[in-house]
């Protein structure tokens, strides 16, 4: 087994995914996956995500074509 990690959210009485979401934006990195990130909270994927469930629960209409969201996935095609 190996050691637990210990930093300043170890002694923080939160769950342990919260801490891990901490951590991961601490070190700039996806606070779903992992995967290192230059803004934000999420990568490009699970921003989309996070996007197209926030749009499910409230029902929008439009879409802001020139949100970063888009623009990113326009660039990445
Ligand atoms: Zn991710």
């Amino acid at each position: 087994m190996s050691k637990p990690i210990k930093d300043e959210f170890t002694k923080l009485k939160i769950s342990r995914q919260r801490r891990y979401q901490l951590r991961m934006r601490r070190d700039k990195r996806c606070i779903i996956c992992g995967t290192p990130i230059t803004r934000g909270l999420m990568c490009l994927e699970h921003m989309i995500q996070a996007r197209e469930r926030q749009r499910k629960r409230l029902g929008l209409k439009r879409r802001h074509r020139n949100a970063r969201t888009y623009r990113l996935q326009r660039k990445e095609a």
